[in-house]
This record gives C-alpha cells, sequence and structure tokens, in this order.
C-alpha cells in the first residue's frame, strides 16, 4: 500500500474510532437515563403504596376517635402507636420524593419531599431550611 493510501486509511479508522466513542457514549447517557426513568418508575410505586398505607392508618385514626365521641374510647396505646406509623410512613414518602426529585434532575425538601428550586433557601411546603 502506498503512503498516501495508508494515510487516508488511518484518517478513516481514526475518524471510526471517534464516532464509535461517541456512539458509546450517547448510548450510555441514554442507558442511565432510562436507569434513572426506570428508578424513578420504581419509587413512584412505592410513593403511591406509602401513600395508601398512610391513608388507611388515617382512616382507622378516625375511627378511634370516633368510637371514643361515641362513647366506647379507643386504648390511648393503640392511638398513639397509629400516629407514630404515620409519621414514619411520611418520613419514607419524603424521603422517597426526595430520591425521585433527584433522579428526574431537581431538587427536594429532605423533610417533606416537596419540589423546591435550585436557589431555595427554605423549602415551600413546610417552611424548614434546605440543606
Ligand atoms: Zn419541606
Amino acid at each position: 500500500m502506498d503512503e498516501r493510501s495508508q494515510d487516508l486509511l488511518d484518517r478513516v479508522q481514526k475518524a471510526a474510532r471517534q464516532m464509535g466513542g461517541a456512539a458509546a457514549g450517547a448510548a450510555q447517557l441514554a442507558g442511565k437515563k432510562t436507569a434513572a426513568l426506570l428508578s424513578a418508575g420504581k419509587l413512584g410505586l412505592q410513593a403511591r403504596d406509602l401513600e395508601a398505607q398512610t391513608a388507611a392508618r388515617l382512616q382507622e385514626v378516625g375511627e378511634m376517635l370516633y368510637a371514643t365521641h361515641c362513647g366506647d374510647p379507643a386504648p390511648a396505646g393503640a392511638l398513639l402507636e397509629k400516629l407514630e406509623e404515620i409519621d414514619a410512613l411520611r418520613a419514607r414518602s419524603a424521603r422517597i420524593a426526595a430520591q425521585i426529585a433527584q433522579l428526574q434532575g431537581g431538587r427536594a425538601c429532605p423533610h417533606c419531599g416537596a419540589p423546591a428550586r435550585a436557589d431555595d433557601q427554605f423549602c415551600r411546603g413546610c417552611g424548614r431550611r434546605l440543606t
């Protein structure tokens, strides 16, 4: 092979490697975005499950309070236990909402999960300081 042909071949091979690298990079990025969307989707399902569990506990608390009103007082320990379960469920919901926001490229309150703007100092949902 003459020198010119060899040079041309080298340049074609180099360009092909660069294009291959760019395509691989784009595929990797697309893969990461897809993985993030899938994770956000799974977290969304968890969030809905937690919401349903929280709603069920709130209904139980309501029934306990109404029973108390009707003269059949619920044991204070049982009521407190339900309220603490609700606290725990809401804390888990906030963490999941924050993870979803992070996966979607946004920012969220670590306390309540409300979406936050990049320059917010305090949460628009709960008013607590954003870290
Ligand atoms: Zn908040």
